[in-house]
């Protein structure tokens, strides 16, 4: 462990649009953010390719791009980018008390304030065809991208709330979605298990997985298996949703902050505060419900406000003390 520690007003914890609008924010006010990029430097987006739906950008953008962009608008007023994980947190109980973080296992710093904006990563089923076609038809999130599926035949696997809603939303744009629940029931709630069922354009599949996603660039079709007879079964698709859950980039909160049962940081009301003094969080890993590039801004956004005026009222309370 390296011995020098680092003194700092502000970190902020993940680069992608969460961190990034938090970085803007904290750096025009003077906070002088420092951020640790993680192991996906612009985080989620720079897996897809078209962004159709972040406000300002008429002909869409590729979200590699898009994240470059916020990175330069983020330096342009001093946010320092370092590339780096945290790996470890010690967070103060006190109002006002510092908070010690470890990145890549050696260096310390010390933090004023602490914004986490380290996301939630969808899950995968880890079949080689699905990782193949990732962006290439296979996508985690129906609502980034079912758009461009209008008119088409498409499938979605899951049974939970998400997979139901995602389902029904396809079902507005697509010709035919046909939904993959492993088991012989769904997961999803009984209302939103008749919103399905009450949609002429989905067809529920149970007891049925994925075996392979057919074609070569893009895909074309899809290989069903019954996991209760063996039988297979192909159809065509152009676009495959995989909606089996989410998990929060929360490993090293654990024991320092309080989560839901899934592991999504807890905030307060409407703000992005923690239950730790000076530590907020914004962006996927505290929403469950929007996970939108937009919505994450805005609560990068608000962490950085937040931080900002938690500052200012330690200093107040300072200097009325002295
Ligand atoms: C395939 C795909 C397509 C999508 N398309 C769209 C779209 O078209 N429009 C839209 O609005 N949304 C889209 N989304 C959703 C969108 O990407 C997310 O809602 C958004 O990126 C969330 O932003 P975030 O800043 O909260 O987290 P993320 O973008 O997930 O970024 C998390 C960051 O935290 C970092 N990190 C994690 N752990 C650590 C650590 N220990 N130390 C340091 N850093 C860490 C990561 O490296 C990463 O930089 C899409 C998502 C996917 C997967």
């Amino acid at each position: 462990m390296s011995e020098q520690i680092e003194r700092i007003k502000t970190l902020i914890i993940g680069s992608g649009p969460a961190g990034y609008t938090a970085a803007i924010y904290a750096a025009r006010a003077d906070l002088k953010p420092v951020m640790y990029t993680g192991m996906e430097p612009g985080g989620q987006l720079t897996t897809t390719t078209e962004v159709d739906n972040f406000p300002g950008y008429p002909e869409g953008i590729d979200g590699p791009t898009m994240m470059v962009q916020l990175q330069q608008q983020a330096e342009r007023f001093g946010t320092e980018v370092r590339i780096g994980m945290v790996t470890a947190v010690d967070f103060s109980d006190e109002l006002g008390g510092i908070h010690k973080i470890t990145v890549d296992d050696s260096k310390l710093i010390e933090a004023e304030t602490v914004i986490i904006s380290t996301g939630a990563s969808a899950k995968y089923l880890n079949i080689p065809s699905e990782q193949r076609l990732r962006g290439g038809g296979v996508s985690a999130c129906a609502v980034c991208d079912g758009f461009f599926y209008k008119g088409q035949e498409v499938a979605i696997v899951g049974a939970g709330d998400t997979a139901a809603e995602e389902a029904s939303y396809l079902a507005n744009i697509c010709k035919k979605v046909t939904m993959l629940v492993r088991k012989d029931h769904m997961r999803a709630s009984k209302a939103m298990q008749h919103r399905v069922n009450s949609l002429e354009n989905i067809e529920v599949r149970y007891n049925t997985e994925v075996d392979e996603v057919l074609g070569e660039q893009v895909v074309e079709g899809l290989r069903m298996v019954n996991n209760q007879t063996g039988e297979k079964e192909d159809i065509e698709i152009t676009g495959l949703f995989i909606a089996i859950g989410h998990k929060p980039n929360t490993d090293i909160f654990k024991g320092q902050l309080e989560m839901d049962e899934t592991g999504y940081v807890i905030t307060e009301g409407k703000s992005t505060k923690t239950n730790k003094p000076g530590v907020f969080a914004s962006g996927d890993v505290q929403d469950k419900e929007y996970r939108q590039a937009v919505t994450a801004a805005g609560t990068g956004c608000m962490a950085a406000l937040d931080a900002e005026r938690y500052l200012a009222s330690i200093e107040s309370k300072e200097a009325v003390v002295s």
